[in-house]
């Protein structure tokens, strides 16, 4: 059962996420016709984890925080997925972030399942130490979750690479031995991957790049908007921008910006380096709503900052021809027929934002091999598995007639289901 609410322009909107998750599932499934047994299991996470953190603040009082981790399915592979810092984290928003890493490893062909974790915290209102302090105790609490051949975190909202040099050095701890693989997104002193920082606005730009060649768009009169300036929205915009795409909108928590004569993206990046990483106060264009950023005219929209931004209400006021889903569940269950029937071609996040956990798995194996690759080298393999899964998605959707969401979902079903008949029951 799916609990839906009527909103005021009488969409239906699911209360929880995983429950929406689920029913988009439920759509690929019987377009694709899953076995009852194959949704039977992948309906239900196989691993769900809640803990409590106690930490010393700066102050000298004690706070309790609440940490989360869902292994969603491990039948491909060690599951795989990012940790996230935010007052949102909850079971259900990571149930539902953890089912799309098992359905995103799939389409990217990564030997991979799906996980997802987080802490309730707002980590911009911490210090350095207190983060530390609650990363460390979240690893140890989650030290037999983890593993690096069974449980892989890497960063994911509100975290980077200095969370996961800290979670890395926590689990070594206690494991008592050096296995750098447990983590990936990590500095790269500490094994991390070149490339990897910029890996997800990398294959946000590729996805654009095949998006465009499919639909006939010439990406050189194009313009694009994005949304979010933070890991995948920054290095989206300098690499579409570095494509020759103008970029004609920018925005992150703080502040959008329009400037239909394109930016000057290497001075909105620098700007937010030396203003606190933030937006505010740019003065490369006009300040726009965020709702004018994501309906204003341009060829292409990439939401890269959170979910659900692209609602019933906004999608029928959308001009792009094109989506490019950086973010993960940035579009409405609701939105995206309204999306499909306007004839907006929507590449979706589990697609779309996969090159982060592409280079995550190329990090993986080069602290298996330990033998390390340049940045060419990342890049080059990360160009070649993206544009494969662009094609398989691709060919899924037409042979399937329906969107290139469904088109992912039925990619990434067609594996999921193999794997769960090869490994039999019990
Ligand atoms: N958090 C990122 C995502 O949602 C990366 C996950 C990973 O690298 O494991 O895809």
């Amino acid at each position: 059962m799916t609990t839906k609410t009527m909103t005021a322009n009488g969409t239906t909107q699911h209360a929880s996420m995983f429950e929406a998750v689920l029913a988009r599932l439920d759509v690929a499934a019987k377009i694709y016709g899953l076995s009852p047994e194959a949704s039977l299991i992948l309906r239900s996470p196989e691993k769900q984890v809640r803990v409590s953190l106690p930490i010393v603040m700066d102050n000298g009082k004690v706070e309790v925080f609440d940490g989360y981790r869902t292994v969603h399915s491990t039948v491909l592979g060690p599951s795989k997925g990012g940790i996230r810092y935010a007052m949102d984290v909850n079971s259900d928003e990571v149930n539902a972030l953890s089912a799309w890493m098992s359905f995103k490893c799939a389409v990217a062909n990564l030997p991979y399942g799906g996980a997802k974790g987080g802490i309730k915290c707002d980590p911009k209102k911490m210090s350095a130490g207190e983060l530390e302090r609650l990363t460390k105790a979240y690893a140890a609490a989650m030290s037999d979750v983890f593993g690096v051949n069974k449980d892989i975190p890497a960063p994911d909202m509100g975290t980077g690479k200095k969370e996961m040099a800290w979670l890395l050095t926590e689990y070594n701890k206690i494991t008592g031995e050096h296995a750098p693989g447990v983590v990936t997104g990590k500095p790269i002193t500490l094994g991390g991957s070149r490339g990897r920082e910029a890996a997800t606005g990398r294959g946000v730009m590729i996805a654009t790049l095949e998006a465009m060649k499919k639909t006939g768009m010439n990406r050189k009169s194009a313009t694009a908007a994005v949304q979010g300036f933070g890991n995948v929205g920054s290095h989206a915009v300098r690499l579409l921008a570095s494509k020759e795409i103008k970029i004609v909108g920018i925005s992150d928590h703080t502040a959008a910006f329009w400037n239909e004569k394109g930016f000057d993206v290497e001075a909105a990046l620098r700007y937010v380096q030396n203003n606190n990483g933030v937006l505010k106060g740019f003065t490369g264009g006009t300040e726009i709503s965020n709702d004018e950023l994501l309906c204003g005219k341009a060829d292409v929209l990439v939401p890269a900052a959170i979910q659900n931004v692209i609602t019933a209400e906004i999608a029928n006021k959308i001009q792009a021809k094109l989506i490019i889903e950086g973010a993960n569940g940035p579009t409405t269950a609701e939105a995206d027929k309204i999306l499909h029937d306007k004839g907006i071609v929507v590449v979706p996040d589990i697609l779309a934002n996969g090159g982060g956990v592409t280079v995550s798995y190329f990090e993986w194996v080069q602290n298996k091999s330990g033998h390390y690759w340049s940045e060419d080298e990342v890049n080059a393999r990360h160009d070649a598995s993206m544009e494969k899964a662009f094609e398989n998605v691709w060919y899924n959707a037409q042979q399937y007639k329906t969107s290139m969401r469904l088109g992912a979902y039925i990619s990434a079903l067609k594996k999921l289901e193999k794997g769960i008949r090869y490994r039999g029951n019990y």
